[in-house]
């Protein structure tokens, strides 16, 4: 690590430091402490560690296991009445312990994200599982009868929509007023979304086109991989400067989250991007439950065709990392014929949090129990979250955990969409604005 990265990260730590007083308010808000029971899983334990490391009273290499097991999820830090920046502790931890090589799961995040960065290689994957699905291979290998071991391992690979992208997402139009961020693997697995959202802000007399920025290397950030989050923010960075720099939508909360902290990010790894440049899109993005909320008044009126009772569980990076709490709640509440149900535990991590059911799959599995647990308790027909990842985890715990319980996992702005679609005449003036 470079020594401007070090001395940020040494500040970014002390300031954490002195700021925990050790309450253990967090505790109970933290899915690995509730579920283990062991200090040493909980946002203190894993303050007091890395204190004790950065103190020379422990080595690194016995904090490392500590901060492998945090889903990243940041309900500790919207719990903690001292604001803690426990993010920074973690980022800290997981950047020294990938540059001492330590980091156990490195190697599956940094295959993980080279993928993400092909968007050729993510095509031809998408088209394939859909090729397989259209076949038969899906149901065949999580058929009743199949080993319980090949079940589980392919229950992520969920029926893909036939539906492509909106022409209108597919190129960059410099004359748009909005750009909606496509993401690496959303555009390709989840273009029924975007579509949704394009519609809804397009009703709303907008005009929109694709965001020219690409992955924004959240996977590589949250597993301290300084190389490859810099080769992200390098070609973001670049893209937004050959670009018309307008307001950038995002409704993927992990992505959201991670280009509302380029800017600081920009200081930490400004080694091959302008931190302004990275300030700048850092301010440009906007959630787009928060955006379409604060344009309320420019929505048509929204109605379901048919009666739905629906229960939302708020995205950990949506909910604590960029604190959109009410918007979504407030944009559901106003469509007619929506019943919108209380969930416990609605802003509880849901075990997603990147490739953790892959790296920790007995506490990710124990933790989406839990959430099918709260689900089903709502008698919700349908659940929405506005994150790709725990859109793919409710749907894959659901199909495991509750397989005859038929309820759809939807993005928020779905059921939007569906609510301007269900008045034609004002859906057809919206798609033809003037
Ligand atoms: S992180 Fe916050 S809530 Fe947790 S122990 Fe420290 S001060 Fe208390
Ligand atoms: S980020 Fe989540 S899992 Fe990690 S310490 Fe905080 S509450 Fe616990």
């Amino acid at each position: 690590m470079s020594n401007t990265l070090e001395n940020t990260l040494e500040q970014d730590l002390e300031k954490a430091f002195e700021t925990c007083i050790h309450c253990g308010i967090c505790l109970s808000s933290c899915p690995t402490y509730v579920h283990t029971g062991d200090e040493s899983q909980s946002p203190r334990g894993r303050i007091h560690l890395s204190q004790a490391v950065h103190d020379g009273r422990l080595p690194f290499a016995d904090l490392v296991p500590a901060l492998e097991t945090c889903l990243g999820c940041m309900a500790c830090e919207s719990a903690c009445p001292s604001q803690v920046k426990y993010h920074h502790v973690l980022e800290a931890g997981r950047l020294t312990a990938h540059a001492q090589g330590l980091g156990r799961f490195s190697v599956l995040a940094q295959s993980m994200q080279a993928v993400l960065k092909q968007d050729a290689l993510l095509s031809i994957v998408t088209t394939a599982m859909k090729l397989g699905d259209a076949l038969g291979f899906r149901r065949l290998l999580q058929a009743s009868w199949m080993p319980a071991l090949i079940r589980e391992k392919t229950r992520f690979w969920m029926p893909l929509p036939q539906e492509r992208l909106d022409v209108r997402l597919t190129q960059v139009d410099n004359h748009a007023e909005l750009a909606l961020h496509l993401g690496c693997v959303m555009k390709h697995l989840m273009p029924d979304v975007h579509n949704a959202c394009l519609d809804v802000l397009t009703a709303m007399g907008f005009s929109v086109t694709a965001s020219p920025l690409g992955c924004c290397g959240a996977l590589a950030s949250h597993h301290g991989l300084a190389k490859e989050t810099q080769a992200c923010l390098k070609e973001n960075a670049q893209a937004w400067q050959a670009s018309s720099k307008t307001i950038t939508l995002s409704n993927a909360g992990g992505c959201g989250a991670m280009l509302k902290d380029y800017a600081h990010l920009g200081e930490n790894l400004s080694l091959q991007a302008s931190p302004s440049v990275l300030a700048e899109i850092a301010h440009a993005t906007e959630d787009i439950h928060a955006f379409i909320w604060a344009n309320n008044p420019r929505l048509p009126a929204l109605a379901l065709p048919t009666q739905m009772v629906v229960t939302y569980q708020g995205s950990c990076h949506l909910t604590h990392a960029q604190g959109v709490t009410e918007a979504p709640l407030a944009l559901l509440q106003q469509v007619e014929n929506l019943t919108l149900v209380p969930m416990q535990n609605a802003s509880g991590c849901c075990g997603s949090a990147g490739i953790y059911n892959l790296e920790h799959p007995q506490l990710a599995e124990a933790i989406a129990q839990e959430k099918v647990d709260a689900i089903l308790a709502t008698g919700a027909d349908v659940v929405v979250v506005g994150n790709p990842g725990c859109l793919i985890q409710l749907k894959a715990s659901l199909a495991v955990y509750a397989p005859t319980a038929k309820i759809e996992v939807l993005h928020p702005i779905q059921l939007l969409a569906e609510a301007v679609k269900a008045c034609p005449a004002q859906y057809q003036s919206a798609e033809q604005p003037s």
